[in-house]
């Protein structure tokens, strides 16, 4: 089983999708939780959120996302009650993943995204036995 055996403040997490089929959870829900009201408003359920072409910004590709997944990026994520001095750390996280596409980010980047403790308490949040909302060392999936 291939897994990163010392992560450390530079090593990539990302949220594992499939964590959520194996544990009974509903990651969409999870998405759809997070949305601001404004969005919300757009998709009332889940289920109201269709694909949606995005072009990404990188590469220029178009692929097709999950609407649910352009809001958080695009929107949400960019609201200041998003991540809030109040937010759970590990809700933080979360969502700053959510907001980055889930594209992978290290400790360090998820800190400076969540102004939350530091590098080291997020590795250690991240390592800890119980792993939250499925966010997983990216190599390892
Ligand atoms: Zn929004």
């Amino acid at each position: 089983m291939p897994s990163v055996l010392r992560p450390d403040t530079k090593t990539l997490f990302h949220i594992d999708v499939t964590w959520f089929e194996k544990h009974g959870r509903d990651l969409r829900a999870e998405m759809h939780a997070a949305l601001c009201d404004t969005c919300r408003a757009l998709y009332p359920t889940p289920a109201d959120a269709r694909l949606v072409d995005r072009v990404d910004p990188q590469t220029g590709e178009v692929k097709r996302v999950d609407a649910l997944w352009e809001c958080l990026m695009d929107h949400c994520g960019h609201q200041s009650n998003f991540i809030t001095p109040a937010t759970p750390l590990t809700t933080a996280l979360f969502r700053a993943l959510l907001a980055n596409g889930n594209q992978p980010m290290s400790p360090e980047q998820l800190h400076q995204r969540v102004r939350k403790s530091t590098p080291m308490g997020i590795l250690r949040v991240l390592m800890g036995a119980q792993i939250e909302n499925g966010i997983v060392p990216f190599e390892s999936a």
